[in-house]
């Protein structure tokens, strides 16, 4: 079963995850190093993390690309629901779709409050395909997406009874587009209660919709 999205180099994250294989983004530069000691990592600069990384990180950040084999570049992206400079966030969200682009990598997509912005923006990097982790836009958003060859990502908000409403987007969506996820709370047992209410959601089998998420990752992420 494969973690599609999960921090394992956070402090208070102690081993790492039994019988899951995972995609370990970073944050920023304070991370590059640690999740290098994952097997499948991303370098990226995260929308909360923008304020503290300059032109030098961009150019520091492309320097590793080139040189230690990310599987993507991730986490970015942009998040309207903080209080961070929007300019600013837009310029390190188009610096690292154009990575993207110039080392054909896919992007692991933060979108808060943003995903129209998000979506008008990677429609001009129209080679650049990734997983948009934690969707949290509307149903016609998340067809757009997937139309653009992106995969969404579901975390344990997909578990809570409450969110009715991205349920509902899960069901009308085809299961090869989906990923699941743990995000901060990379635990085993999380991350089957994920695919364990995908698969109620869509009536199938947990075997069947963890095969295909598993696929999903693989082709998306082009893992060995
Ligand atoms: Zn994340």
């Amino acid at each position: 079963m494969i973690n599609s999205h999960a921090h394992l180099d956070f402090e208070e994250v102690t081993g790492i995850v039994e019988n899951a294989v995972a995609i370990v983004p970073s944050v920023g530069s304070q991370n590059w190093t640690a999740v290098q000691s994952y097997p499948y990592f991303a370098l990226g600069i995260h929308p909360w993390m923008v304020e503290y990384h300059e032109q030098q990180d961009l150019e520091q950040l492309e320097y590793l690309i080139k040189c230690n084999n990310p599987i993507a570049i991730g986490e970015f992206g942009l998040d309207y629901a903080r209080d961070i400079d929007k300019k600013e966030q837009l310029h390190f969200f188009t610096s690292q779709l154009k990575l993207a682009q110039r080392y054909d990598l896919p992007v692991i997509i933060h979108a808060v409050k943003s995903t129209e912005d998000v979506i008008f923006l990677l429609k001009k990097y129209p080679k650049v395909v990734g997983e948009i982790h934690g969707f949290s836009g509307s149903e016609q958003q998340a067809i757009t997406l997937i139309s653009m060859g992106f995969y969404l990502g579901f975390g344990l908000q997909v578990t809570n009874p409450k969110s009715t409403r991205l349920q509902k987007i899960v069901k009308a969506l085809p299961i090869e587009s989906l990923l699941i996820e743990t995000d901060d709370h990379p635990n085993a047992q999380d991350l089957s209660l994920v695919a364990e209410t995908i698969a109620e959601i869509k009536q199938i089998s947990v075997e069947k919709l963890v095969t295909q998420c598993d696929n999903n990752a693989i082709s998306l992420f082009r893992l060995q």
